[in-house]
C-alpha cells in the first residue's frame, strides 16, 4: 500500500484524554478513533490489525472444530425473561422497543440465542456435540468505557458455544477450548495466565479467564511460581502470614482518641496483624459483623457469595446494635450474626470494646466469641499460596479471554434438549468462551512498545514491511523503491510504502511509531555504496544488503520472526 494513497493519520502529539499506552498509541498511529464516549471508528491499520487476529482466531476455531454462523445483533426481550436475565442485569444491557412496542435488546452476549437454536435444530444424541462460534458486534452500556479499545460500549467478540450429551462431554469440549485459547494468545504475541475465575452472572460449574500481564489492565491475579496456582483475586484464596502473638490476658484498656486501626495500633504500638478490623453491614436479612485482621482487607464479594449483597452500615445503625462509634465496636459480648476471616483461627487480638474509647486486648476468636469462618480477605503478595503455602504475587492484568462451562442452566430455560440413546429427553450440555480482538491488539500494544511506539508482534502486525526511500525527489532512488515495492509485493510481503514526499525525520519517526515488524530504508549515502538497510523493529539489528539481495533477505528475517 502506497501511504499517499491511504488513510494513516498520525499524529505528533499524544492525545490529551490518553492514559493507557494502547490507547495512546492506538490514536498516535491512526489506528483508531473515538466517536463517542466507548464508542470506535476503526480506520484501515486498526482494521488490517482486526482482521489478523481474527484470522488467528478462526483458524484455531476451525481447527477445534468450530464452525462459523453469525447470530443477529437485535434480540426479542422474551428469551432473556426466559432465562432470567432480562432483570437480573442492569444498565449494562440496552434496551428498546420496535414500532409495534414490543421489546428488545441489543446483544451483550448470545447463550439466549444459541439456546432458541438448538431447541430448534438438535434432537438426538447423534447431533451432539456442537461447536457454533461467531465473530461479531456486542453492545455493553458499560459503567466507565475507558482505555480507549480495552473497554468499549461496542466492541467485537468472538464468541463460541459448545453443546454435549454430557458433563464428559463439556469437559472435553472445554479442554479444546482452553488449547485453542493458549494457541491463540501465543500466535498473537502475548504473555498471558490462564486462571481459574468467578462464573458470576454466566452461572454454572467453572470458568478460566486468559489473563495479559499489564499496568493498564484492570484486574488482579494471584500466582504462585512455586506450584502454579492461579487465580483472579476476586475468588483467590491465601494464606496471611501469622504474625508473633504476644502472650496478652483478657483486659479491657482505654484508647482514647483511637478509632483507626492506624491510630490505636500507633498508641499500643503493635503491628496491624495483632487487631481484628469489625465492620458492621447489613444484609437482606439484617445486620452482620465481618471481621478481618486488621492489615487484611474485607473482600466484598466473597462476602456477598456467602450472605448476599451488603452495604456499609450506617453511624447510627452502628450505634442501636453496638451501643458505641464505628472505631470502637467488636465482636465480643453481642448477638449479632457475626463472619470471621478463616486467618483468625489462631492467635490473641485486640478488638473493639463497644464502649467509645475502648478496645478488648487478649481476645482469643473461637472462644470469647463464637464467629461463623470463611474466606473473605484478599489475597495480597507475600501471602502463603492456598495449595502449597509459597509466597504469593499478585500481578496485574487485561482479561483477553473466558471460557465457562454453563452446564444446564440455558438449555433447561430455554428447553434445548436431545433425546438420548434411551429415547429419554435430556437437557443439552453448554460451555460459553469469548475472546475480545480488540483487547487482544490493544494488549499487544501494552506490552510490546517503546518510547518511540508500537512494536507489533508479527502475526497481528498491520503490514509486514515499511518500505522507506528517504527522498522522493532523488529519481535513482524512487526508481529503486519503486522496483522494490513491486517486486515485494509479488512476493506477498505485505508492503506500507512511505512514498511521500516529507522530511526523513518526519518519515523515520511515523515508522518507529507504527512498529511494522521489518523496515527497509533507502538512504543517500547508502545507495551511494550499493546498499540498502534492513531494520527488524523488535530487535534493532541492522542489516545492509546490495538491492539485488532486499527482497530474499526481508523473506527470510520475516519467516524467522513469524516463528
Ligand atoms: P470484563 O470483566 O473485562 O468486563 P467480561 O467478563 O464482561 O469482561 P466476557 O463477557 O467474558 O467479558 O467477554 C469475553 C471477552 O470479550 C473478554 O475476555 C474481553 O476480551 C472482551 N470484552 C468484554 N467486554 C469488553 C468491552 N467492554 N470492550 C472490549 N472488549 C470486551
Ligand atoms: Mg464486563
Amino acid at each position: 500500500m502506497r501511504w499517499t494513497r491511504s488513510l494513516i493519520p498520525t499524529l505528533k502529539e499524544d492525545p490529551a484524554e490518553a492514559e493507557a499506552v494502547s490507547h495512546r498509541l492506538m490514536v498516535r498511529a491512526g489506528l483508531v478513533r473515538q466517536l463517542a464516549a466507548g464508542i470506535y471508528v476503526y480506520l484501515p491499520l486498526g482494521q488490517r490489525v482486526l482482521d489478523k487476529v481474527n484470522a488467528v482466531i478462526r483458524e484455531e476455531m476451525n481447527r477445534i472444530g468450530g464452525q462459523e454462523i453469525t447470530m443477529p445483533v437485535l434480540h426479542p426481550a422474551e428469551l432473556w425473561q426466559q432465562t432470567g436475565r432480562w432483570s437480573a442485569i442492569g444498565d449494562e444491557m440496552f434496551r428498546l422497543k420496535d414500532r409495534g412496542k414490543r421489546e428488545m435488546c441489543l446483544g451483550m452476549t448470545h447463550e439466549e440465542v444459541i439456546g432458541w437454536l438448538a431447541a430448534r435444530e438438535v434432537r438426538s444424541y447423534r447431533d451432539l456435540p456442537q461447536t457454533w462460534y461467531q465473530i461479531q458486534v456486542k453492545l455493553r452500556d458499560e459503567a466507565r468505557p475507558k482505555s480507549g479499545v480495552l473497554r468499549t460500549r461496542e466492541f467485537l467478540m468472538k464468541d463460541s458455544y459448545t453443546l454435549d450429551r454430557d458433563e464428559a462431554g463439556l469437559e472435553k469440549s472445554y479442554q479444546l477450548h482452553k488449547e485453542a485459547y493458549c494457541r491463540i494468545f501465543e500466535r498473537c504475541g502475548l504473555a498471558f495466565h490462564v486462571v481459574e475465575s468467578d462464573p458470576g452472572i454466566m452461572g454454572g460449574a467453572g470458568a478460566h479467564e486468559f489473563m495479559a500481564p499489564s499496568e493498564a489492565g484492570e484486574d488482579e491475579v494471584a500466582l504462585c511460581d512455586r506450584c502454579d496456582y492461579s487465580a483472579n483475586v476476586e475468588l483467590a484464596s491465601s494464606r496471611p502470614r501469622p504474625p508473633e502473638f504476644p502472650d496478652w490476658n483478657l483486659e479491657e484498656i482505654p484508647t482514647p482518641n483511637a478509632g483507626t486501626i492506624e491510630q490505636v495500633c500507633a498508641l499500643l504500638r503493635i503491628d496491624p496483624a495483632l487487631t481484628i478490623k469489625s465492620l458492621l453491614l447489613v444484609t437482606k436479612e439484617g445486620p452482620l459483623l465481618a471481621l478481618v485482621r486488621g492489615d487484611q482487607q474485607l473482600h466484598e464479594k466473597k462476602l456477598a457469595m456467602l450472605v448476599g449483597e451488603v452495604r456499609p452500615a450506617h453511624r447510627d445503625e452502628i450505634l442501636m446494635h453496638l451501643g458505641a462509634e464505628a472505631g470502637s465496636i467488636g465482636p465480643v459480648g453481642t448477638t449479632l450474626p457475626t463472619i470471621a476471616d478463616e486467618s483468625l483461627r489462631t492467635g490473641r487480638y485486640v478488638v473493639g470494646a463497644n464502649k467509645d474509647g475502648f478496645h478488648v486486648r487478649g481476645v482469643v476468636p473461637g472462644t470469647h466469641f463464637q464467629p461463623r469462618w470463611a474466606d473473605i480477605h484478599h489475597a495480597r503478595s507475600g501471602d502463603g499460596c492456598p495449595r502449597c503455602d509459597a509466597d504469593l504475587r499478585i500481578e496485574r492484568v487485561i482479561e483477553v479471554g473466558n471460557i465457562f462451562k454453563l452446564g444446564t442452566k440455558y438449555s433447561v430455560s430455554l428447553k434445548a434438549m436431545y433425546l438420548n440413546e434411551a429415547g429419554e429427553e435430556r437437557p443439552i450440555v453448554m460451555g460459553s468462551y469469548g475472546i475480545g480482538p480488540a483487547r487482544i491488539a490493544a494488549a499487544a500494544i501494552e506490552q510490546h512498545h517503546d518510547q518511540q511506539g508500537i512494536i507489533w508482534p508479527e502475526a497481528i502486525a498491520p503490514y509486514q514491511l515499511h518500505l522507506l526511500p528517504v527522498n522522493m525527489r532523488d529519481e535513482k532512488m524512487m526508481e529503486l523503491a519503486e522496483a522494490l515495492y513491486a517486486q515485494l509485493q509479488a512476493e506477498r510481503v505485505e508492503v506500507l510504502y512511505d512514498d511521500r514526499a516529507e522530511r526523513p525525520g518526519v518519515k523515520f519517526k511515523d515508522a518507529d511509531l507504527l512498529g511494522l515488524p521489518l523496515r527497509v530504508t533507502i538512504g543517500s549515502h547508502a545507495l551511494k555504496e550499493g546498499v540498502v538497510e534492513l531494520k527488524v523493529r523488535r530487535t534493532g539489528e541492522e542489516f545492509r544488503v546490495p538491492p539485488s539481495e532486499v527482497v530474499s533477505k526481508a523473506k527470510s528475517l520475516l519467516s524467522n520472526l513469524l516463528k
